[in-house]
């Protein structure tokens, strides 16, 4: 995979709002496939997905280049009020049922 691939891959995930910052050390990634957990180590990050396993010692994956890009820019809070949204939404339809 391609720097560029990467890149272009973590820019798509952050448009749909499937980055979910949990923490200061601490995201939630929606992929394609599967939900995966990045957490920051003391001095890097690490994702659990299977490149992040075996690559990410070398290379970032996109899900950790998306959570660097979800934490500098400020559209990243978006997720994060509209989980709280639906979560007040869903709860709200469970009490009125
Ligand atoms: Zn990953």
């Amino acid at each position: 995979m391609s720097r560029k691939t990467v890149t272009d891959k973590a820019e798509r995930l952050k448009k749909n709002y499937r980055v979910i910052l949990v923490g200061p050390g601490q995201a939630l990634v929606i992929g394609d496939h599967d939900t995966y957990d990045v957490i920051k180590l003391s001095f890097r990050w690490s994702c659990n997905c299977p490149w992040g396993k075996h690559r990410g010692r070398w290379s970032e994956c996109s899900h950790v280049v998306a959570v660097r890009q979800a934490q500098v820019d400020p559209h990243s809070q978006a997720p994060v009020a509209r989980l709280a949204g639906l979560l007040q939404e869903l709860k709200q339809m469970k009490e009125s049922a």
